[in-house]
């Protein structure tokens, strides 16, 4: 395992290059999937695609005071409290705000407000905040399998909010079709083709 920014990727005799900065990597194969860093990595290769983040907060109480058994939604408020080894976890809300902008703080801070209203008693200090993406496509499905006319490239990546639901169906999907034992037909609706 190398734990490396990549920052360009080429082809050349049968083989894929992957670089960062002045390191460089061969492959057989390459899976494209970076999350939001996905669009650029495509862009080296002159392929668009439209991927958006879709932001999302979370907000994490150290010592909450009260104590979950199980996930609770506040399906009014659309917030979501994770129980976390003692600590809770509340998360949500939807902001476009695209990967270069820095987080904005009163929203996170939102979700205490949220998580308030609706647990008595709930001790937020000490808390910590947190942005992520949500790598977004318009039709709401990924992009998983070959890439057309670039062998032994790849791609996974695209599951908006359901990226951690989705992750193991999506590797078992790429393992199965790398080793040829999936129909094209099977990977047609996720094809990195169909925003041609
Ligand atoms: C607040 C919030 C709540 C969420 N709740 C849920 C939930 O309850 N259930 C659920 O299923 N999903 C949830 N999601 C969505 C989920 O987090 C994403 O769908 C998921 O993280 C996408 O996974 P990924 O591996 O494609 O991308 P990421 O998790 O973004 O991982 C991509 C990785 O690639 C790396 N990378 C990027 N560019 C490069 C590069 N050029 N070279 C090398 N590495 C690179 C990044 O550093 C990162 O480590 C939530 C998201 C948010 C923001």
């Amino acid at each position: 395992f190398v734990n490396a920014g990549i920052n360009n990727l080429r082809r050349s005799n049968d083989k894929w290059h992957l670089y960062s900065g002045e390191q460089s990597w061969q492959a057989d194969h390459v899976v494209v999937c970076a999350g939001m860093g996905s669009r650029d990595l495509l862009a080296t290769l002159n392929r668009s695609v439209p991927l958006e983040s879709q932001r999302g907060y979370h907000l994490q109480a150290p010592h909450p005071g009260v104590t979950l058994s199980r996930i609770v939604v506040l399906a009014d408020r659309k917030i979501f409290m994770n129980p976390m080894q003692g600590q809770l976890r509340i998360a949500g809300t939807v902001e476009f705000g695209g990967t270069g902008k820095p987080m904005n703080e009163q929203r996170a801070l939102l979700l205490k407000d949220h998580a308030q209203a609706g647990l008595d008693n709930l001790d937020t200090s000490g808390f910590t905040t947190w942005l992520g993406h949500r790598p977004c496509l318009p039709d709401s499905l990924p992009v998983i399998g070959p890439v057309a006319d670039l062998p032994g490239l790849w791609t996974g990546f695209g599951h908006g909010h359901l990226g951690l639901t989705g992750s193991i169906n999506t590797g078992r999907l790429l393992a199965r079709a790398m080793a040829g034992q999936t129909s094209a037909h099977e990977l047609t609706p996720f094809a990195l083709s169909r925003f041609r």
